[in-house]
């Protein structure tokens, strides 16, 4: 249950990054940190960003409040995002 907790924790905040770089970024991706990649996708209550430069998706329910992520598969991730997003699930592998 702390796993469960901390994951939506983590998507909501990678959620929010993605918002953010949509906008001032230019559909920006938070994952590769790419501009120009990022579609955001509304259907019925759920907003998805997704990046076709990683595969990085993230997306939120506004009507059930949940939020799910999936990671890009660019390996390379700046400094400045391990700062930002010092929530990542490390945790999962033990
Ligand atoms: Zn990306």
């Amino acid at each position: 249950m702390i796993m469960e907790n901390q994951i939506e924790r983590t998507s909501q905040e990678w959620y929010r990054e993605a918002e953010r770089t949509y906008t001032e970024k230019h559909q920006g991706c938070p994952w590769c940190q790419g501009s120009h990649r990022v579609f955001c996708q509304r259907r019925d209550s759920t907003i998805l960003f997704y990046c076709q430069g990683c595969d990085f998706q993230v997306s939120h329910d506004v009507a059930t409040g949940r939020f799910a992520m999936l990671p890009g598969i660019d390996h390379e991730i700046p400094d400045t995002m391990l700062d930002s997003m010092h929530g990542l699930p490390h945790t999962l592998r033990s």
